[in-house]
């Protein structure tokens, strides 16, 4: 026993000190949100490492994410001081794995300079297969494989386990053929893809007893925190590990369980004690991370869910601000209501590190940032890119950019393949050299090859009909809105056709983001104004060391904390989101309930929940319902705001469409049914009887690139051809000639690829 406290217990509760001080054995904390498991279960590994129970390379300690890992790093360090030799194998699974399979790799087919190779060059590979083995992709996407292949590995299942619902799952019973296919390509290329990493290894533990006792016995003690996160393969892979000392510590919460969607199992929590009988089970309940208010609110909340254990939390601290709810008229009010708190928060000196924007899908950012940017307020993302640099939006910009500016020789290279036409680095090649010669913008040049034979037949006809696209959307942009405009584009070039046969998860969000694009362009009149604004987003990297304000999802947010907490967009069909009802089920609601206990948690002081009345969804009004999770929330620990006049106040008990006499009328008819004030008649008049815009600079169009013949040419001239070789003219018209070449007959060319023989 240690007769006195070390630094590293100083200040621990009984619950705590005894999850530190029980090394031997199996323990499972289990317990809820800012009751300190975390700092638990840094105190033990300090513990661990300074009773000289262990040397740190015999811990293993799993965190959910880096982040997490390098924070508990610089704890330790900061427990024991830098006197201990050494480092314990603490991170993500992903990461450890990663380096036990360094160790091991030929025992799966790989060399140890193996690469891990991303998402893109997964589904790369993917395609070759699918179309090598006679599959239409478009039919069979190689998103959709990808998605499977990820979900077998999570659940620890090589080719050869998948029963035959499984191998019905892709294809009409290709998808054991296909996987294995997959995994060979992968071997023969020295590489594996991130679901590998745990799968290559718990295959090695599986096989290799030798090996498995090795680590079995190196690793004397086995740390995991946000164990209810944990999926099959993980679970798997720390029960072979920690089966033969059985000194395992896991650190969970399962009201905190939000993976589901990516194979997590809350059960693994629950069966903790049957695979290691006799575990000590320690409950913490004491809260240090929030207020009164906080935590009722979000335990009360949580209490509405079926399917969890139960748990009690109390707190020490006394006072603290109720959770305000505040209801706005819309989402650009929205915004500037949370950008006026935090400028108030500012003037009363809170840091703006200590303050988050906490939202329940990515393409809710965007109408914070653009906001901040105008009010000049740092700000990060977290876990994700800013909004207007997401691929898709990107993609959707290169073609609004190239409409208003054809010269714009960076979008239209950006944007000529994509979505994929079969238009390749050749083709791109011959416009580039056609557009040096003649000095003229790429798309002008991809205009005039159009109309040529320097290309094959089907390039040009594929890049005919892209430029026409773009001339008649050219013509589109002087009468029709924006977003009106980018909503044509998406539809004509397949873009949208593209995102939808993908059928992912990761699709679905693209279109949502793509969505959220056309949303933000209806607050602008013009497509100049539009883009000259985005170019200022664009260019708004806050400088370094500026305190930011931090904005991310709720699921990259899970066990942090900050003192300032806004949570929008708490209306049905955001939060809980719009798939989430859609399935149905019980279960993908209260995963939905989890996640909004998971945002209130990680306020210490304030909590602020938004939700807007109206969201303007493709150019209508559609009035929207206050979430049912603020209907749920305890009357008395929150205080409810509302700037909006007139049958507002049905934010609370309202949402359901028995009870609320607005939202069923509003559903039938979205955009112009029920009167909320005078506001909303305003909205309506303003926001869906949209006059047609104009472009305000139209730019040059393609067309004003007037061709100009050369004049070095004349009809009966002999010249040469970088292609067709030696010809001689018998047409000219402007820069196109006729030419009759002596090996591959009569062609139209541009005369800049000619030169007089
Ligand atoms: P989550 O479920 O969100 O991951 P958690 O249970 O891991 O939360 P921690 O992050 O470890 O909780 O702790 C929450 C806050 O409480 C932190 O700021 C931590 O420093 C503080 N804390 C933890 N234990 C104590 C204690 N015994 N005394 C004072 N403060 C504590
Ligand atoms: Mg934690």
């Amino acid at each position: 026993a240690l007769s006195e406290a070390p630094e590293w217990l100083a200040g621990l509760n009984p619950p705590q000190k005894e999850a530190v001080l029980t090394t031997e054995g199996p323990v499972l904390m289990l317990a809820g949100a800012g009751t300190g498991k975390t700092a638990a279960l840094t105190a033990r590994l300090a513990h661990l490492i300074r009773s000289r129970r262990a040397w740190p390379s015999e811990i293993l300690c799993v965190t959910f994410t880096n982040k997490a890992a390098r924070e508990m790093r610089h704890r330790v360090g900061q427990l024991i001081g830098d006197a201990v030799e050494g480092m314990p194998w603490l991170g993500t699974f992903h990461s450890i794995c990663a380096k036990m399979l360094r160790r091991h790799a030929e025992l799966v087919g790989l060399e140890s300079n193996y690469t891990i190779i991303d998402t893109d060059d997964q589904l790369r590979l993917l395609k070759q297969l699918i179309t090598e083995n006679g599959l239409d992709e478009k039919r069979w996407p190689a998103r959709q494989l990808a998605g499977l292949i990820d979900r077998w590995k999570n659940r620890g299942l090589n080719p050869d386990d998948l029963d035959a619902v499984e191998n019905e799952a892709y294809a009409n019973g290709k998808g054991q053929q296909m996987y294995g296919l997959y995994q060979q390509r992968l071997k023969a290329l020295n590489a594996c893809d991130f679901g590998d990493l745990l799968l290559h290894v718990l295959n090695i533990f599986r096989r290799e007893h030798d090996i498995l006792r090795q680590y079995q016995q190196r690793f004397k003690y086995v740390l995991v925190d946000e164990y209810q996160d944990t999926n099959a393969v993980q679970y798997l892979w720390l029960r072979l590990i920690a089966q033969e000392r059985k000194n395992i510590c896991v650190v969970g919460d399962d009201d905190q369980s939000i993976y589901s969607w990516r194979g997590a199992e809350v059960a693994n929590i629950l069966r903790f004690e049957k695979d290691f009988p006799g575990a000590k089970v320690i409950r913490l309940e004491q809260n240090y991370r929030s207020t009164p208010p906080i935590l009722a609110a979000a335990s009360g909340l949580i209490a509405a869910n079926s399917e969890r254990l139960g748990k009690t939390l109390w707190t020490e601290q006394g006072g603290g601000d109720r959770v305000r709810v505040i209801g706005v008229w819309d989402g650009p009010e929205e915004a500037r209501r949370v950008g006026e708190e935090i400028e108030r928060l500012e003037r009363e000196g809170a840091s703006m590190e200590g303050i988050a924007i906490l939202v329940r899908a990515q393409y809710q950012t965007r109408e914070f940032e653009d906001r901040f940017i105008q009010i000049g307020l740092g700000y990060r993302i977290i876990g994700g890119f800013r909004f207007y640099e997401r691929a898709e939006i990107r993609d959707a910009l290169a073609y609004l950019r190239v409409i208003a500016q054809p010269a714009d020789d960076l979008a239209f290279e950006r944007i000529y393949n994509q979505p994929k036409r079969g238009l390749g680095a050749k083709t791109l090649e011959k416009m580039h050299q056609h557009a040096r010669r003649r000095e003229m913008p790429l798309a002008a040049a991809a205009l005039e090859l159009a109309d040529s034979d320097e290309l094959p037949a089907r390039a040009r006809g594929t890049i005919g009909s892209m430029m026409r696209g773009f001339l008649r959307w050219r013509e589109m942009a002087e009468t029709v809105t924006p977003s009106e405009l980018l909503r044509t584009v998406l539809e004509e070039t397949g873009y949208n056709a593209m995102l939808q046969a993908e059928r992912s998860a990761e699709s679905a969000g693209r279109q949502e983001n793509l969505a959220e694009l056309a949303r933000a362009m209806e607050e602008y009149e013009t497509l100049g104004d539009f883009l000259e604004h985005v170019s200022l987003v664009m260019d708004n990297e806050a400088a370094g060391n500026e305190e930011k304000v931090t904005i991310m999802t709720i699921h990259a947010a899970k066990g942090l904390e900050f003192d300032n907490v806004f949570l929008p967009g708490w209306e049905e069909g955001v939060f809980p989101s719009q798939r989430s009802l859609d399935e149905g089920g019980l279960a993908s609601l209260e995963e939905e309930r989890r996640l909004a206990y998971v945002a209130i948690t990680r306020a210490r002081r304030r909590c602020t929940i938004l939700h807007a009345s109206n969201r303007r969804i493709y150019g209508q009004w559609t009035s929207s319902i206050p979430s049912r999770f603020i209907a749920e929330l305890p009357e008395e620990h929150i205080e409810q705001e509302t700037t909006m006049t007139g049958g507002a106040s049905l934010w609370r008990a309202n949402w359901s469409e028995h009870d609320d006499p607005f939202a069923s009328v509003a559903r039938q008819q979205p955009s112009r049914t029920v009167t909320r004030g005078p506001g909303w008649q305003r909205a309506v008049a303003t926001g869906y009887d949209a006059t047609p815009k104009r472009l305000a600079e139209p730019g040059r169009s393609a067309a004003s690139f007037a061709a100009k013949p050369r004049t070095d040419i004349a009809i009966g001239d002999r010249v040469f051809h970088d292609k067709f070789g030696y010809g001689e003219v018998v047409g000219q018209e402007g820069n196109k000639l006729e030419i009759e070449f002596e090996q591959a007959g009569r062609k139209r060319v541009i005369d800049s690829f000619v030169t007089p023989a």
